[in-house]
């Protein structure tokens, strides 16, 4: 089966970079999930099998607990916690590989860190709209996740054969996660054929999946049950759906990062529904609400992301972020669904 994605020049350009690499830093976006991690990790497991000592995985903030089970997630330097550490990685970088994000801002209070860095730099990723000026831009939109980026160009680089059990696991819940496990993003054959050759490397998927989806606490799962209950509001002739989250509601259920993960996808359960928002207040700077947006059977969420969140993404999942009230928030929300009610109906 054809995995390969680089042109002939493009791989020339890869080998060129990696050759010449020996402080290497990786990156992904602010939040991390399990693409951007396990795409990151992969990466770094690839690199030092093919013999690089001094790789270095450094992340804007937190990876949420469910997630910490990947191999060699111990090793990750967090920005928010170790700023003086990931400057210095930055700044002896020869290579800087930032991996699941489109635009710097995505780093966001690591930008400047990213962006003073004289380092080389490779971008791996499958977001819409790439910024450019990299080294070299890996940006492919129609795959289902960076890993399976990461899986193609280790194949491309001879790499399968050599690759470890660790690195397989990464990639494998990479793709798991960025596809809510395989139910959506995930038809091409090529996918079936790559989960087979991880399996071929000893990932046990079904573990996988527990340790991912199968790990809240019984707090989370009734904060979810919560929001789902009491604080969802569905548009029914405009096939439309959204709710909001309070920082009060959170500290009741005693939220942790991670636990509304994923929730965003739930109303898409209703039949014919097209567009699911979730609206959820900052849990540390104030007047700040994080948005999520899914969408299917036909709309698009993207255009809407980047119309009226500041946000983009991709065409079925993106994300942005409101400087406002969670008040105001849903005021735009719904000045938003109306926006598209043509297509929506
Ligand atoms: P999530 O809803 O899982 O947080 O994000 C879904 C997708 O939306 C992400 O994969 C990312 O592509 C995009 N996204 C999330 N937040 C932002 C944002 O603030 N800006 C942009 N441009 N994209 C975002
Ligand atoms: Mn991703």
């Amino acid at each position: 089966m054809e995995l390969n994605l680089l042109t002939l020049e493009e791989t020339a350009t890869l080998r060129n970079l990696l050759s010449h690499a020996t402080h290497i830093v990786i990156c992904a976006h602010k939040s991390p999930d399990g693409d951007a991690i396990g795409s990151s990790l992969a990466w770094m497991h690839y690199l030092k099998q093919t013999g690089k000592t001094d790789v270095r995985v450094c992340m804007p903030d937190a990876t949420p607990d469910f997630l910490h089970w990947l191999p060699g997630h111990n090793s990750v330097i967090r920005y928010d916690r170790h700023p003086r550490e990931v400057e210095k990685a930055f700044r002896e970088a020869d290579l800087v590989c930032c991996l699941d994000f489109n635009q710097n801002s995505r780093v966001d209070a690591m930008q400047e860190v990213l962006e003073s860095s004289k380092a080389a730099r490779l971008l791996i990723d499958h977001h819409l709209e790439p910024d450019t000026g990299n080294a070299l831009t890996i940006s492919h939109p129609e795959m289902s996740s960076t890993s399976e980026i990461v899986f193609r160009l280790i194949s491309q680089l001879d790499g399968y054969r050599d690759m470890t059990k660790p690195c397989a696991a990464c990639i494998y819940c990479g793709m798991m996660t960025d596809t809510g496990g395989f139910t959506y993003n995930s038809s091409r054959p090529e996918i079936f054929y790559i989960i087979g050759q991880l399996l071929a490397k000893g990932v046990d998927k079904d573990e996988i999946y527990n340790r991912v989806f199968h790990n809240y606490s019984p707090n989370a799962l009734r904060l979810r049950a919560h929001i789902i209950l009491n604080k969802m509001k569905v548009i029914e002739e405009l096939h439309a759906s959204y709710y909001t989250v309070t920082k009060e509601e959170m500290t009741q259920f005693h939220f942790i990062k991670g636990d509304m993960e994923g929730l965003v996808n739930v109303p898409q359960q209703i039949k014919g529904l097209k567009l699911s928002i979730s609206l959820r207040e900052d849990t540390e700077k104030p007047s700040l609400v994080l948005v999520s947006l899914r969408s299917c059977n036909g709309f698009h969420c993207q255009p809407m992301a980047a119309r009226f969140f500041n946000g983009g993404g991709h065409a079925d999942a993106s994300g942005g972020k409101l400087h406002c009230t969670i008040e105001e928030a849903e005021q735009i929300a719904i000045r938003a669904i109306l926006y598209y009610k043509d297509e929506l109906q």
